[in-house]
């Protein structure tokens, strides 16, 4: 099982026999129905039905209140399995153990007292729904395995350049004309969940323990909503609906009162559809070009004394934060927004990228809340050439002046499918595996020793096949040397030559800056301008 008990296991020398055909429960239904599920996958188990039963029920839930968030406690006993929790999470992790036991053993169970809690309260992973609309049933599938390792936190990335995903009663256009964009080849591409479909998802991922963050990414990243809307832009001028990757200009005016208000509707629509306790509303990589030339954006610089446009985002980004913390919500913020100095305190910083030297000594503060998906740690839309399973397992959060975060600022890890090139389900989920079980053993127990999560990795490859999961073989997962240098040109090299046929050379550049970036610190530099040599070939 991994992530493997962070706490204790005692056996009591029982056997426990878990009926094949079913057993009655006391707890809730719809967490208790996902076991049931979940069992009747299982060889011999198709016919596991979960009856409801005051007394006395076999598998019996309780709350109480000395666990931490997520925590449980499990009694394997031959009268019965009891499950004691503090939330709703405690009791689908417990039930993920119990569920992974009876997988790994077969009905016939060892008594036993499992008593497990996680290191870090935030485990999650984000899907780029916007880039690439996938479809329900791999938003789902996704979920269903990161859940069963006990990860927590869907980040879903629904909004971008390249379109908008979230159905808008408000502002219809969104959808009309913000979720659809023409492809390369001339074709239309595109689509957007609706309401209920979003809900389902919701209450998908809440039985299995996850919550599931939207992200409204403000002010960049939103030519899609320009598109729609070009009145809230700073020049108004019209927009199409992105095609190409990269940072796009277009950004959202922070001087006119109606744009304000309209990135305000927004949200309420956001918060009205999603009830996590945060909503994660961007702010990288914002370009400021429209924001110089715009008088409005002028304006409010000189009426709220600020210096500069940096200032200008972190005003415009507590206008955000102050509005969600009237409805009880946290906003989070990609790590560009410390830039200016003065973020408002209650948002938390999700820490992707950064130039050395992009803060001012003491900007990474102690009393600020993190969570950590360094790119070179934790961004897998990198194939494991470029980002092997060990960084995963080794992720240390610190910024790139090797600044250390405090622990305890740390809420947690996460890992981010950005989906630019992620063509399909098969291709998503090799990205996914098995790196994504080397976030769950990090975040639930703090571990990096590994060799030791290796050794179980073997197996959980092999649920993963019988699973029908797609992933990368262990061996490719983790490549170092002349082998690891080779698979980064062979990953690379398609790209580049496609990046070439569509005229784009200045693309070309950039990919090569990537290359080299990520190589350095790992390989000398004869075998960086090797590879080099090699993708410009
Ligand atoms: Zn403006």
């Amino acid at each position: 099982m991994i992530p493997a008990v962070n706490g204790s296991v005692q056996t009591t020398g029982e056997r426990v026999v878990v009926p094949a055909h079913g057993t009655t429960y006391d707890g809730d239904a719809r967490v208790f129905a996902v076991l049931e599920d979940r069992l009747r996958r299982l060889p011999g188990f198709d016919a596991f039905r979960l009856t409801p039963s005051d007394d006395p029920a076999f598998l019996v839930a309780r709350r109480v209140d000395d666990l931490v968030p997520g925590g449980y406690r499990l009694d394997v006993r031959a009268d019965r399995i009891a499950i004691h929790s503090s939330d709703d999470e405690g009791l689908a992790n417990a039930l993920t153990t119990l569920y992974w036991r009876i997988r790994e053993g077969g009905g016939d169970l060892a008594g036993e007292t499992v008593v497990d809690a996680p290191e870090k309260p935030y485990r999650g992973f984000l899907l780029d729904c916007s880039r690439r609309f996938f479809d329900l049933d791999t938003v789902t599938g996704l979920i269903e395995q990161a859940a069963l390792r006990k990860l927590n936190r869907f980040h879903w990335h629904l909004s971008d350049d390249q379109g908008y995903r979230i159905e808008s009663t408000r502002f219809p256009a969104l959808n009309e004309v913000g979720s659809w964009r023409t492809e390369m080849d001339g074709s239309r591409y595109g689509g957007f969940y609706t309401r209920d479909q979003i809900r389902d998802v919701i209450a998908f991922a809440a039985a299995r323990g996850v919550e599931v963050i939207p992200e409204l990414d403000l002010p960049g990243h939103v030519t899609a909503i320009i598109a729609a809307h070009p009145e809230v832009s700073c020049s108004g001028e019209p927009a199409e609906v992105v095609t190409m990757p990269g940072i796009h200009a277009r950004i959202l005016c922070a001087g006119k009162d109606d744009a304000i208000a309209f990135a305000k509707d927004l949200l309420d629509e956001v918060c009205e559809i999603f009830p996590s306790r945060v909503i994660h509303t961007g702010g990288d990589e914002a370009p400021k070009t429209e924001w110089e030339a715009c008088p409005d954006c002028q304006r409010r610089l000189r009426d709220e004394g600020l210096s500069d446009f940096e200032q200008l985002q972190a005003w415009f980004t507590a206008q955000i934060i102050d509005h969600l913390a009237a409805k009880g919500r946290t906003a989070v913020c990609w790590n560009e927004s410390l830039k200016s100095g003065t973020l408002d305190d209650r948002a938390i910083v999700q820490y992707w990228y950064e130039e050395p030297g992009a803060y001012a000594d003491g900007a990474i503060g102690q009393d600020r809340r993190y969570i950590y998906s360094e790119s070179k740690e934790l961004y897998f839309d990198y194939s494991p050439a470029m980002l092997p399973l060990r960084h995963v397992l080794n992720s240390r959060p610190r910024t790139a002046d090797g600044t250390e975060f405090a622990e305890d600022s740390v809420l947690g890890f996460e890992a981010a499918l950005w989906s630019e090139q992620i063509y399909d389900r098969t291709r998503l989920e090799q990205l996914a595996f098995p790196r994504l079980l080397a976030v769950s053993e990090r975040a639930w127990r703090g571990a990096t020793d590994y060799d030791d999560f290796l050794t179980r990795c073997e197996r959980e490859i092999q649920h993963l096949d019988s699973d029908g999961v797609a992933h990368y073989p262990l061996a490719e997962s983790d490549l170092a040397g002349e082998p690891q240098r080779q698979a980064i040109v062979a990953d690379w090299k398609p790209k580049i030559d496609l990046v070439r046929q569509f005229g784009q050379g200045a693309f070309v550049d950039a990919i090569l800056g990537i290359v080299r970036e990520r190589m350095e610190g790992e390989f000398g530099d004869d075998d960086i301008e090797l590879t080099l040599q090699e993708l410009k070939a």
